[in-house]
């Protein structure tokens, strides 16, 4: 049966939200079965945040590092989750600015990898809330 994943980097939020949690859900995990991924993990406060708007020089080099690690291994395939409602991100006073934004930014983000690791096929995700909660995801291609 693992004969049929295939190996991939995740790069998304460490919101808890989004992993494991006390009622058993877990949208990331979701995710990569339903796609079978075998996937390194790599949890950032804000995602791609510290790619496409770092707050230091050192931020972006250190997600390059977290990358470079399962790229060095071969694997051909990234995904990027950023997720609504990150507290790593500004408020917004419109939902539709805030989804626009993050849109924005993971596709940026697979630009701003794919110039780092050009052998790897990158897919930007975005996990928009269910309207009106506050933690139940829909994770969709952005
Ligand atoms: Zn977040």
């Amino acid at each position: 049966m693992s004969d049929n994943f295939r190996d991939a980097v995740i790069v998304t939020c460490m919101d808890r939200r989004l992993h494991q949690r006390p009622d058993g859900r877990n949208y990331v995990a979701e995710f990569a079965l339903n796609k079978w991924l075998n996937a390194y993990l790599i949890t950032r406060a804000g995602c791609i945040l510290d790619l496409v708007h770092p707050k230091e020089t050192g931020h972006y080099r250190s997600l390059i590092k977290d990358i470079s690690i399962p790229a060095s291994k071969g694997i051909k395939e990234l995904f990027i989750i950023g997720h609504e409602n990150c507290a790593a991100y500004p408020n917004y006073k419109l939902r539709m600015d805030e989804v626009d934004q993050h849109v924005l930014d993971v596709r940026r983000a697979r630009e701003i990898i794919h110039s780092e690791f050009p052998k790897l096929d990158i897919y930007p995700h975005f996990a928009e809330l269910e309207i009106g909660t506050k933690d139940i995801f829909i994770i969709k291609a952005a």
